[in-house]
């Protein structure tokens, strides 16, 4: 949709400047008539470049498409009304700071949405526009100041020109840059239950298991059971609300992954032995407290808990999470539902 809008733009963009050069050397008849033309082409175009931009950045485009269209009208309007449409240096103004305005507008779009999408293209194309609208308002300056030469105004043009080509050059940075980083965020994914997988957790994990953090392994408990007994639908949703439940008690710095079926893993950096311990209970109470809606049936899950906090150096990763998970086996073997805390003592680098 945004490309559509950019190429529309463009279009109009290149249509009226081609209108505007040809009536400017009175090629045509009915002259006055071609004048509204171009200056609508001009107007209308950077209005749909900046919808285009808007688009492109983020879904919230849609509130504002009506200033778009209105604010044309409405220079198309006063411009027939005023007859300020028909004076060089009105019309040239009234292009300029509308150009200014949108383009500006758009610098803003693209640089507001970076907490959506934190790309580092967005910083390159916003900085672009923004120079392409100071460059557009310090031109509407001279004009309306009759400070300006025909040998300054073709090197704005000529640095105009540049300013477009580098923006089509950065939207199509962005836009390559996005799908770089949608691949890399649905690789790292886990799709039923929307918290990340295996490979979200080893990205995130320091490249060294130091002491300070723990290791906490989750298995939901009889989840074979569920499953027989609501289908595996059922035993989906029962994953899916368990994961947002579990994920809602972990603190911003904790990670949290689903390992395998019905088993999560979380990683707790710098955290003592005392609060992983509490933290590992929460959990455990958060689940059991949950009532799962099931549509003709609710139900309440319990889980099993291996956490091991890391108090030596020089273990890997998987050992961490082999002994976390020792003692999620050994939670099942007393009984399910509570947390088993790995002994350090037996630990082997
Ligand atoms: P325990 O308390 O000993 O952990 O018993 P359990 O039944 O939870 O353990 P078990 O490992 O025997 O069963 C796990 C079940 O989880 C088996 C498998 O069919 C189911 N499962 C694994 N992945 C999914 C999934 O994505 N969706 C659903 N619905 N079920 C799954
Ligand atoms: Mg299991
Ligand atoms: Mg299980």
């Amino acid at each position: 949709m945004g490309l559509g809008f950019i190429a529309l733009a463009f279009a109009m963009l290149a249509t009226g400047g081609a209108l505007a050069s040809v009536t400017e050397n009175n090629l045509l008849p009915w002259p006055g008539f071609w004048l509204y033309i171009h200056f609508s082409l001009g107007i209308g175009g950077y209005a749909i470049l900046w919808l285009g931009l808007a688009a492109l950045s983020s879904h919230s485009w849609r509130r504002y498409r009506i200033i778009a269209f209105i604010i044309p009208i409405l220079w198309l309007l006063s411009g027939i009304w005023s007859g300020f449409v028909m004076q060089n240096t009105l019309r040239a103004a009234a292009f300029h700071f509308n150009s200014f305005f949108f383009l500006l507008a758009a610098s803003f779009c693209i640089w507001q949405d970076r907490h959506i999408e934190p790309l580092c293209s967005r910083w390159l194309l916003s900085l672009i526009l923004l120079g392409s609208a100071l460059l557009y308002g310090g031109e509407c300056y001279w004009i309306l100041a009759g400070a300006w030469t025909v040998q300054e105004i073709a090197w704005a043009f000529f640095a105009q020109i540049i300013c477009n080509f580098s923006l089509v050059l950065f939207v199509l940075t962005m836009l390559s840059e996005r799908a770089a980083f949608q691949l890399k965020q649905a690789s790292e994914r886990d799709e039923l239950t929307g918290i990340g997988n295996r490979r979200f957790l080893f990205a995130r994990l320091p490249p060294l298991a130091q002491p300070g953090s723990a290791i906490i392994m989750i298995d939901v408990d009889h989840f074979k059971r569920a499953n027989d007994t609501f289908g595996h639908l059922g035993g989906d949703r029962l994953l899916a609300v368990t994961a947002q439940t579990l994920q809602r008690v972990l603190r911003a710095v904790d990670v949290m992954a689903r390992f395998g079926g019905e088993e999560f893993v979380v990683f707790l950096p710098d955290i003592s032995t005392q609060d992983a311990r509490e933290m590992a209970e929460r959990l455990r109470c958060e689940a059991a407290a949950q009532e799962i809606d099931l549509g003709d049936a609710r139900y309440k899950v319990t889980i099993s808990i291996g956490l091991v906090c890391l108090d030596q150096p020089g273990c890997s990763w998987d050992e961490w999470i082999k002994l976390a998970d020792a003692a999620c086996y050994q939670a099942k073997q007393q009984g399910r539902n509570r947390v088993c805390q790995h002994q350090a003592a037996t630990v082997a680098p």
